[in-house]
């Protein structure tokens, strides 16, 4: 069923995106001269797979959204005040013909199509959820304060990214289900005891999180173009 299953994405974009500073919200702070969701959508309309988009907007935002993406065939909804609330509320507006859910934060603007391309794979593969990873470069500490408890294995740990991949049904019980992760979906898949699959991710879909990224950012479009950044390789 999952083989022919149509592939909806859902794009939580609400955040204020604090940690960037004063201004905007986050999805539509300019990148290059045009708001980061923009290219967002944009490098998800150059996947072949995807097929209905519904983005989650800043409540304020709604009608400059509509307006901003009115030419590429998107739903627009209000977020909520966490991003797991935008989320639930952009699942709720999908159609019925999707059997795939994708959900990919806008603040990764800059994802490789092939990366889009190699979650829905393993989903039409027959994984359940899937999480595109990076490995981590630093080494990381478990602190308590400003005390360090423990020295984790880098070897084990990877960096995870979105487009995250669902089975809708899976996705939809596990929003449905209480539990509460504010970072990303496939944590509430996890607390059902569902088993998440991983592909390989991509430096270029890092988040834009703080200013030094939004300059990273710029600096790779620069090198490639506005809507070009969907050619390069997950690795
Ligand atoms: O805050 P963080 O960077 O983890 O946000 C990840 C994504 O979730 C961003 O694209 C942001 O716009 C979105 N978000 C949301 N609704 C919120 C908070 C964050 O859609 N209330």
């Amino acid at each position: 069923m999952t083989g022919s299953a149509a592939v909806g994405v859902l794009v939580p974009a609400a955040g204020l995106g604090v940690r960037l500073g004063p201004g905007l919200p986050k999805a539509l702070r300019e990148l290059a001269g045009e708001p980061l969701l923009l290219h967002a959508v944009r490098g998800l309309r150059a996947a072949p797979s995807v097929g209905p988009v519904v983005v989650a907007a800043p409540v304020d935002e709604v009608g400059a959204v509509r307006a901003l993406l009115a030419d590429l065939d998107v739903l627009v909804v209000a977020g909520g005040a966490e991003r797991q609330d935008s989320v639930r509320l952009a699942l709720a507006e999908l159609p019925a013909a999707v059997g795939l859910v994708l959900v990919h934060d806008a603040a990764r603007c800059l994802t490789p199509v092939a990366v889009v391309e190699a979650v829905v794979a393993a989903l039409r593969a027959g994984a359940d959820a899937v999480v595109p990873v990076v490995p981590v470069a630093d080494t990381v500490k478990q602190v308590a304060g400003a005390r360090v408890v423990a020295t984790l294995d880098r070897a084990v740990l990877r960096a995870v990214q979105t487009p995250q991949g669902f089975r809708r049904d899976v996705l939809e019980q596990a929003h449905a289900s209480g539990t509460v992760a504010r970072t990303d979906d496939a944590g509430l898949v996890e607390a059902l005891g569902v088993a998440v699959t991983t592909v390989p991710g991509a430096d270029e879909a890092f988040k834009i999180t703080r200013p030094l990224d939004l300059l990273l950012a710029e600096a790779l479009l620069a090198m490639t173009g506005p809507g070009k950044h969907g050619g390069r390789r997950a690795r």
